[in-house]
């Protein structure tokens, strides 16, 4: 990835922390963003669209999937299979989009040895009760479930330490501002690498 330049943001943290909420003010105030959409086995929740939230699949089309090498890092998350496509992240960096991704712990490790210039937040809310509330107003899995994702976020919370930024997702208007500073200072950092390299070839 030498002298290829991207703004990169990976966002990763437990089920319920907000990263879809969050995600949504990206979209709205980044110009030229693209959301790096997954593909998933999970089933759609009610308010979700094929090839908005995700593209939803069948294990056995995953799997083919892997076997054609088209995920750039895919995972098994809370019992279910979740991958990100390589092609249209080629495509976005040379579009020179503000690429957004939104996986969990692992993947932003693979995501972020591809590549190195992407930057990273872990969210999470302030604690692991308002997790479980949160879980449970957002009505959209079961009691089994809400019960498996509050245990695997223990596990990721080991992972904080691993990311860039930590964004404790308490007052959303807060939590949004903060979002935003972040990817803005990102493009203003990646901009000021890609002038250095210029004015170097300039003085050559
Ligand atoms: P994730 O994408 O990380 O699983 P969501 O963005 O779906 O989480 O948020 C989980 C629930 O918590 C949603 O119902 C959302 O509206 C709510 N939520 C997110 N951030 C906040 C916040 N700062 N304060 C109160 N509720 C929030
Ligand atoms: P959800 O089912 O709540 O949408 O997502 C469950 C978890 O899977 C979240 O931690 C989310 O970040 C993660 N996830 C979503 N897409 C991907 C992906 O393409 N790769 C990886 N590794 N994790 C993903």
């Amino acid at each position: 990835m030498n002298n290829v330049f991207y703004n990169m943001l990976i966002i990763s943290g437990p089920s319920g922390a907000g990263k879809s909420t969050l995600t949504q003010v990206l979209q709205e105030n980044i110009a030229n963003f693209y959301f790096s959409i997954s593909t998933t086995t999970r089933s759609p929740r009610e308010h979700e669209l094929h090839g908005r939230e995700y593209f939803f699949t069948t294990k056995e089309a995953f799997k083919e999937g892997i076997k054609n090498g088209e995920f750039l890092e895919h995972e098994e998350v809370h019992d279910n299979f979740y991958g990100t496509s390589i092609k249209p992240i080629t495509q976005a960096i040379q579009e020179e989009k503000f690429i957004l991704f939104d996986v969990d712990v692992r993947g932003h490790n693979s995501i972020k040895k591809h590549y190195p210039l992407a930057k990273s937040v872990f969210i999470v809310p302030k604690n692991l009760q308002v997790l479980e509330e949160r879980l449970y107003s957002r009505g959209t899995d079961s009691k089994e479930t809400i019960q498996k994702r509050l245990s695997n976020a223990k596990e990721e919370l080991k992972y904080a330490n691993a990311f860039d930024y930590l964004l404790i997702n308490d007052n959303m208007t807060s939590s949004k501002q903060a979002i935003l500073h972040v990817a803005k200072s990102l493009m203003f950092v990646n901009h000021e690498t890609k002038m250095r390299t210029l004015l170097a070839q300039y003085a050559l």
